[in-house]
């Protein structure tokens, strides 16, 4: 029987191979990196914390469907994830809340207190289009320069007027005190990381793994259909430029005398210090291990392509990108470097179910 490839091992991969497998075809899974799991790839450090190499990954989904087929592979450890930002030497609940008005500005406000504040303190915008129009139209210029625009300079290299609304329109803004960071229906961290359940998914007759392998190495012809999660622009030879992605370098550390170093999993610096924010991973995984190990986040340009730049002169490079893909015979461009999408893990699985049905 003839095989089919799938270029890389993260979610997109991982779940293609499972379901093609499922399916009774034969998979070889390789990725360039000497583990599975991408982005995602998660490892006990030196002391036993169980870190997230690439940066906090939070899963959380809406999907039943997604979170239904993802529990065959892991039980699951009930998390909701919370952030702190500190500004103005304060650490206040972000997405902005009732508790984050009333501390920042010394106020008492109620729920329809919260609201008529916002209401006075926004600048209606007309159309959105920028992650700028998003920000002043619900919070307004203050709120914007203390919890945005300085994050997002750093997140991103761009202010924010640069940048379409949709990345500023998944932060919500709150009347209430509820200070979960995300709201969806599932909200749980895999119970023993995310490798293991990578380990689960392709655990399978029908896979091979082989890691340390770039597809440019391979013989295509050898494979009856390829499904390819890696960069789309790469894929092609960046022939048509290279689409922009934003990279991250992680600095973690190991604190052996502190057993907590911050009350939440996440505390954002939106305008403080070169890095992003700070992550402590024992309140992700609840491990009760002596000492504590966290990781901070600086953003730059060039590196590992982690995000793709949601902006509308890359959107329509992608596009010329994607009439490629859309041409190129038996091969399926699926996940977040193959779609150049800013997606969750959850849709990431959703699109490679999608893929492979
Ligand atoms: P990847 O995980 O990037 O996998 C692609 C794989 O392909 C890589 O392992 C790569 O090595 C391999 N590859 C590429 N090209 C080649 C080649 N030519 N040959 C061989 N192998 C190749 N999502 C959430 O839902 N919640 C979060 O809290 C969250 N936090 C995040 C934090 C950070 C810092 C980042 C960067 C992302 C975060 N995400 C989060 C998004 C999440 O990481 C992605 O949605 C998901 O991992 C994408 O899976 P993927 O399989 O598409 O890509």
């Amino acid at each position: 029987m003839t095989e089919t490839l799938v270029v890389g091992a993260g979610f997109a991969g991982a779940v293609c191979a499972e379901r093609l497998a499922s399916q009774g075809r034969k998979v070889r899974i390789i990725d360039r990196r000497p583990h599975i799991a991408g982005n995602a790839y998660d490892e006990f450090d030196d002391n036993g914390v169980l870190i997230h190499r690439y940066g906090p990954h939070i899963f959380h989904t809406n999907a039943k469907r997604i979170f239904e087929y993802l529990s065959r592979f892991t039980h699951w450890r009930f998390y909701e994830h919370r952030v702190l930002a500190e500004v103005r030497g304060k650490r206040l609940p972000i997405p902005i809340n009732r508790t984050t008005l009333n501390g920042l500005y010394g106020l008492d406000l109620d729920e329809a207190g919260a609201a008529a504040f916002f209401e006075q303190v926004r600048t209606p915008r007309s159309p959105i289009v920028s992650s700028e129009d998003v920000v002043l139209n619900s919070v307004g210029p203050e709120l914007c320069e203390l919890f945005f625009r300085g994050y997002t300079r750093k997140q991103w290299g761009l202010d924010l007027s640069q940048l379409s609304a949709g990345v500023a329109a998944r932060i919500p803004t709150r009347t209430n005190d509820d200070d979960r960071y995300f709201t969806d229906s599932f909200q749980f961290m895999p119970a023993d990381g995310f490798t293991a359940m990578f380990r689960n998914i392709l655990d399978h007759p029908n896979i091979t793994v082989e890691l340390g392998v770039e597809f440019e190495s391979l013989d295509r012809r050898a494979f009856d259909r390829i499904f390819y999660t890696g960069p789309i622009d790469g894929y092609f030879g960046y022939r048509l430029g290279r689409l922009p992605y934003r990279s991250l370098r992680f600095e973690h550390e190991h604190l052996p005398d502190t057993d907590q170093a911050q009350p939440v999993g996440t505390v954002n610096y939106p305008n403080a210090h070169d890095f992003t924010r700070i992550t402590e991973f024992k309140h992700l995984s609840g491990q009760k291990v002596k000492g504590t190990s966290i990781v901070r986040e600086y953003p730059c340009a060039e590196g590992e392509p982690y995000y793709p730049v949601p902006r509308p002169e890359n959107e329509a490079l992608f596009r010329q990108y994607k009439a490629l893909a859309d041409a190129e015979r038996d091969v399926v461009f699926v996940g977040r470097l193959a779609q150049y999408r800013y997606y969750n893990m959850d849709q990431v699985v959703g699109a490679a179910l999608g893929a492979t049905e």
